[in-house]
């Protein structure tokens, strides 16, 4: 069985990304009149504790989200300059204000820590959404969710998470494999889906599996919004992904969009007792087939903040590209 839990890497930076990307997508898709269906195909607990054992071991929450809502207010951090990848130019980080997707971020998270909401500080935000709930928060009477699981203790997690909330049949737990099941479920009955495939990786032939699976389930419904996230590590597979599924887009005549976020140097360092460290999870991004036409502008105002309060080191910076 997987190791990976994801309770420890809940608040991420990488989370970060994630998060504030599916909330602009789920807030844009949930605008329309016409029944959505929502499948993630990797759901994980769906919520986190960020005063639990798991965060407070691996500390990566405190490289992530905490940094994001250390000052409590639009935080003096962002008239720091970012650093643009794709352009290799410095590129001013703030207006005054919070992007709005960071804006809906963090007000999301202020729904679920009324503590944290009343008072800002961040000593009082405990609870971290997973992407079933950040989900489930948009969903109106019409929509769909479908969450797959295949880890044992993360199901029960979920399922117990979920049964809480009282939505009855609007959501659906289920202990399977997300990239097999995803296919019964395209095309969706009122035609409009978004996929969320956020695997672990922890095993290589994941890399493979996403791109072979958002093939299929472009081929059964073109027209779907499928969002791969994928870590960015010095590792072959990695960096083919975003390869693989640009040319899937560009193949099937689909718009798309990569948006990725570096927070330090790849690099192995060397302590003081001359020991080998490695950096953690450097960068990630975030793939979309058919975004909504509104997310570039959406991230490209979120991205230089992410990198101005996330960034541990020059090589941190944002790419955003688009196509279609
Ligand atoms: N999407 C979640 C979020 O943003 O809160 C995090 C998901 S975590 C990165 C990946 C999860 O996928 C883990 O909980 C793991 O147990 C689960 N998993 C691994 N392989 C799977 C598979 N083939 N089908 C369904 N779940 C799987």
């Amino acid at each position: 069985m997987f190791s990976y839990r994801h309770a420890f890497h809940a608040g991420n930076h990488a989370d970060v990304l994630k998060h504030t990307t599916l909330i602009a997508l789920m807030k844009y898709l949930t605008q329309k009149d016409t029944a959505l269906t929502v499948i993630d195909t990797h759901a994980g607990a769906g919520l986190y504790r960020l005063d639990g054992d798991y965060t407070e071991t691996s500390g990566e929450a405190q490289e992530g989200i905490f940094k994001l809502v250390a000052e409590g207010k639009v935080p003096s951090a962002l008239v720091k300059q970012a650093r643009s990848a794709t352009k290799g130019i410095a590129i001013p980080a703030s207006t005054g204000a919070w992007a709005p997707a960071l804006q809906d971020y963090l007000d999301l998270l202020r729904g679920l820590n009324p503590k944290f909401a009343e008072t800002g500080d961040a000593a009082h935000l405990k609870i971290y959404p997973g992407s079933p709930f950040i989900e489930q928060q948009f969903l109106s009477g019409r929509d769909k969710l479908k969450l797959f699981e295949l880890h044992p203790t993360d199901f029960k997690s979920l399922s117990g998470n979920i049964e809480q909330l009282g939505v009855g049949r609007q959501v659906a737990v289920a202990r399977e494999d997300g990239f097999e099941a995803l296919k019964t479920f395209l095309p969706p009955p009122a035609r409009r889906a978004m996929v969320l495939c956020d695997p672990s990786y922890e095993i290589k032939s994941d890399y493979a599996r996403v791109a072979v699976c958002m093939a299929d389930a472009v081929k059964r419904f073109a027209t779907g919004t499928y969002v791969v996230w994928y870590p960015i590590i010095p590792r072959p597979e990695a960096h083919d992904l975003p390869r693989k599924l640009k040319t899937l887009a560009v193949k099937a005549g689909r718009s798309w969009l990569n948006a990725t976020l570096t927070v330090k140097s790849s690099k192995l360092t060397t302590d003081a007792d001359g020991e080998v460290k490695r950096p953690g999870l450097p960068a990630s991004g975030i793939f979309i087939i058919n975004p909504p036409h509104t997310l570039k502008a959406e991230l490209q105002a979120a991205l230089p903040q992410m990198v101005a309060l996330l960034g541990q080191d020059r090589n941190a910076g944002f790419t955003l590209e688009h196509g279609g």
